[in-house]
């Protein structure tokens, strides 16, 4: 017999499906942007085994640690959807360590900021040209500027339609699915590192930290997003949609 925390996940997973089918069927064609965080390895699996037509796709800003490589060749040796990689444009990184410093980001908010666009934002904009909704591992608990995020939302920024399955599940129902289904993880996870950026702008957190202390750590707690992410604003989805085709789904994956 299941018990509550495994019918909660399953209600969650259920609930998952059904927002990345409504996404493949409404809004075709639709990116996975996998960060390779352990939110993002959730949606590897469920993706690949639920909804593989939606296609898969990672920032390589030239400075990941090594674990994070690692983890691409898992995942691209383990799962049968590809996952392509997009890099910054060579020009735009030359002239940002020209005039910053190979480690200017530390200078200022500006300089981060502009290093985040030059090797996250602007390859992003390339890998979601022509598509019509994008998907992220996004949880709402995850951080202050998180927390008025919508299951499904157009995003301004980018002028396509976003989804945020994740959104209403827990760290605990993240780390429950990644054992229960044996799923491929950054080992930096087990040295403290909750949450996963590049190298020289991630550290380790101690006990009771946020678990975005570790990421630009020398920055106040509401500057902290790379622009990946910058606004999510009108036209939610239906909930009632989803509603319906989780009730579809649910036997499916509790089978
Ligand atoms: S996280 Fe750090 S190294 Fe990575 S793109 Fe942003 S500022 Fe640059």
């Amino acid at each position: 017999m299941k018990t509550n925390i495994h019918n909660e996940l399953d209600k969650k997973i259920a609930d998952t499906v059904a927002i990345l089918r409504q996404a493949a069927s409404e809004f075709a064609p639709v990116v996975f942007a996998n960060s390779l965080g352990a939110e993002d390895m959730v949606l590897t699996d469920l993706i690949a085994k639920y909804q593989p037509d939606i296609q898969m796709f990672s920032l390589d800003t030239g400075r990941l640690p090594k674990e994070t490589y690692d983890l691409i060749q898992e995942v691209s040796q383990q799962y049968n959807i590809p996952l392509h990689v997009y890099f910054p444009d060579s020009t735009r990184v030359q002239q940002l360590v020209t005039e910053h410093g190979i480690n200017g980001f530390y200078d200022s908010v500006e300089n981060r900021k502009a290093c985040c666009f030059a090797r996250k934002v602007e390859p992003l904009r390339r890998a979601l040209k022509g598509k019509g909704a994008w998907v992220t591992g996004m949880r709402r608990d995850q951080a202050v500027t998180r927390g008025a995020l919508d299951v499904s939302a157009f995003d301004n920024d980018n002028g396509l339609q976003k989804f945020n399955p994740l959104l209403e599940w827990s760290n605990k129902d993240v780390w429950a699915y990644i054992r229960q289904y044996d799923v491929p993880y950054n080992k930096l996870h087990d040295q403290f590192y909750p949450s996963l950026g590049c190298a020289p702008c991630t550290r380790s957190i101690s006990p009771g930290e946020d678990i975005r202390a570790g990421r630009w750590w020398w920055e106040s707690p509401e500057s902290k997003e790379c622009g990946l992410h910058a606004s999510n604003t009108s036209l939610k989805a239906s909930r009632e949609r989803i509603i319906e085709i989780a009730a579809n789904v649910k036997q499916e994956v509790t089978a």
